[in-house]
């Protein structure tokens, strides 16, 4: 049965699916307030626009900042509208939380995407942790699905968690590369060349030549990384932003991911799991909150934590006493 909805927020919703993008971006404003009855609403009108959702292809875009990021996911973004694809950018940026302003999906480092009618590009939202972030553009993503979009760009910067997070909600991940020795060495053993679906070597028309190098490097090293997937194995590009050459190549290779990926029914089991563990995230997430503002916690906890650090009392008995409160409440 269709949910009930009241009148302001199944405009909203009729907004979005009639592909305006007025309603588009107030869904997402909604989406981002921290305010609990703009929660309460935002989770009605997702539940709204789910039906709707999937149609897509999700991209997940990473590097260090300097690799050329905003260059590519412009010359991308133009090169797909070209097709005739509308293209959505979002970013999961932890830092903006710090900054108060985001340095991901800023419109003035994508001038010409963002002024064409087929692109609708979002900063990363800056409230709250990672978990904060990353969960909201989870859901920002949905709706751009739900108002039509066809391909979903989701950029991060090359720090941190923010690229477990990206590739937990995207199809395929891919990470630029400098065309430096080294670089992949800093991936490696950040756990993010783990994660890659697709490798993109940049700025190959510096030097072609150590283009190539870096290229058969990273391939020798992905060789001894074990990818998630049985059916597909990370290819290595060259590609050079700037110079808008080898972006055909990308999009060949994001394709034929998405028709392996299909074929062998993974395209499909990785989105339900995403799909679950983020239902997880949200629950634990829910249980620290619940946790931490429970008035017998708040009050116990101090001298908890303080009889744990002296040994007078064992880490196990505190939490147990601690999670106790937590089955009392009503
Ligand atoms: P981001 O921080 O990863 O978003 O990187 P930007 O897209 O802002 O690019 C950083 C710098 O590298 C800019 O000066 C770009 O013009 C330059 N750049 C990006 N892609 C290429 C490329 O393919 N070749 C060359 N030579 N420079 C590039």
């Amino acid at each position: 049965t269709p949910l009930e909805l009241p009148a302001t927020d199944q405009l909203l919703v009729d907004g979005v699916l009639a592909r305006q993008l007025r309603p588009l971006a107030r869904t997402i404003t909604l989406i981002e307030s921290l305010r609990p009855d703009h929660r309460a609403r935002a989770r009605r009108v997702l539940e709204a626009l789910l039906p709707h959702t999937g149609g897509a292809m999700r991209v997940g875009i990473s590097g260090v900042p300097g690799v050329g990021k905003s260059t590519f996911i412009e010359a991308l973004g133009l090169y797909l509208i070209e097709q005739g694809l509308r293209v959505a950018v979002l970013a999961v940026d932890p830092s903006s939380s710090v900054t108060g302003g985001s340095i991901l999906g800023d419109k003035t480092r994508m001038e010409r995407l963002s002024q064409n009618t087929n692109a609708f590009i979002r900063p990363s939202p800056s409230a709250g942790s990672l978990g904060g972030v990353a969960s909201k553009t989870r859901e920002t993503l949905l709706v751009c699905e739900a108002a039509g979009f066809d391909v979903i760009i989701v950029e991060t910067v090359g720090v941190g968690q923010s690229e477990t997070a990206v590739a937990g909600m995207t199809d395929i991940f891919c990470l630029l590369q400098l065309p430096n020795a080294g670089d992949d060495l800093q991936a490696i053993k950040k756990g993010i060349m783990e994660l890659a679906d697709l490798i993109v070597v940049n700025k190959a028309d510096i030097d072609p030549r150590l283009a190539m190098l870096a290229k058969s490097q990273i391939k020798s090293a992905l060789a001894m990384l074990r990818h998630s997937s049985p059916n597909w194995v990370p290819p290595v590009l060259t590609l050079s932003a700037l110079k808008q050459d080898g972006i055909a190549q990308f999009w060949g290779e994001i394709t034929r991911y998405r028709e392996t990926m299909q074929a062998s029914g993974e395209f499909e089991s990785k989105r339900r799991d995403q799909a679950q563990a983020w239902m997880w995230e949200l629950i634990d997430a829910g249980l620290r909150e619940r946790f931490r503002e429970n008035t017998s916690v708040k009050h116990e906890l101090p001298g908890l934590q303080q009889a744990v650090a002296d040994g007078h009392t064992t880490p196990a008995a505190a939490a147990h006493r601690l999670l106790k409160y937590l089955s009392e409440e009503h």
